[in-house]
């Protein structure tokens, strides 16, 4: 039997990617997002998977999606958390309204699913867990201080739940994206920022998903931070 991977924000972006490689991989998939029609698609044009509607923020929400989940199919193996928003913009313009949608989407969000995912791999004494951050929660970024603030939190909370979980053979890594072509960016000119980054390009959804799949599936791994860049990191 494949194993069961939950991908919050799996029905785009690089949520979409790990569930095609997942699938090429046998895995039976559940794709959560928001919007009901988008994760139905991305789950059918795969081959007839769990879709749900869930907004990560709402802890009642993400109860009841786990409680979906363990009725359709039992105990998950794998979660992925590939659900984020952004709000850029400098500081001193942000609206506290816009704060607080990053704060609870990229950072209260991830932790409510990983104590959720938690509680049943404990159960059944393993499984792994990858959170999508961002190489700006590492090395910040003008005009995404809030943003930032978030993903360099995700490190923090990983790091540390891999430490309370791995008596349990569970494992919590991170992975860490630079520019990726998504909805996410697609309003950047790659032009520009491409000479920023030493690959000279932005990535792919799919060279993400590599490093996601290469994490959950590694058994020796836990507790570190894959960064998946083109080597911008080098160069800011
Ligand atoms: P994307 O294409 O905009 O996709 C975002 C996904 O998250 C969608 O499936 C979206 O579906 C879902 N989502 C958003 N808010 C949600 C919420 N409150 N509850 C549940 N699902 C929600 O973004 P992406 O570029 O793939 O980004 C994926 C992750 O990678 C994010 O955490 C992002 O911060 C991170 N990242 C991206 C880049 C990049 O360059 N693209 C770089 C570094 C890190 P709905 O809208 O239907 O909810």
């Amino acid at each position: 039997m494949g194993k069961i991977c939950a991908i919050f924000g799996g029905s785009r972006g690089i949520g979409k990617a790990v569930a095609e490689l997942l699938a090429e991989r046998g895995c039976r998939l559940v794709i959560i997002a928001r919007n009901l029609e988008g994760a139905q698609s991305t789950a059918c044009n795969l081959g007839g998977h769990l879709a749900l509607s869930c907004d990560v923020s709402s802890e009642q929400e993400v109860q009841n999606t786990f409680e979906e989940i363990q009725r359709h199919l039992g105990p998950i193996n794998y979660l992925v958390n590939a659900a984020g928003i952004n709000r850029d913009g400098l500081l001193l313009r942000a609206k506290t309204e816009d704060m607080i949608a990053q704060i609870h989407t990229n950072l209260l969000g991830t932790m409510l699913t990983c104590k959720a995912a938690v509680k049943i791999m404990t159960r059944q004494q393993g499984g792994a867990i990858v959170n999508i951050g961002s190489v700006v929660g590492l090395k910040g970024n003008s005009g995404q201080s809030v943003y930032s603030a978030t993903k360099a939190g995700l490190l923090g909370f990983s790091r540390s739940l891999a430490k309370e979980v791995a008596k349990k053979q569970i494992r919590v890594n991170v992975v860490a994206p630079g520019f990726i072509r998504t909805d996410m960016t697609s309003h950047l000119e790659e032009d520009q920022l491409k000479k920023s980054i030493l690959l000279g390009r932005f990535g792919e959804p799919r060279e993400v998903a590599q490093a996601v799949v290469f994490l959950l599936e590694s058994p020796y791994v836990t507790g570190t931070t894959l960064i998946v860049d083109g080597g911008l990191q080098l160069m800011i």
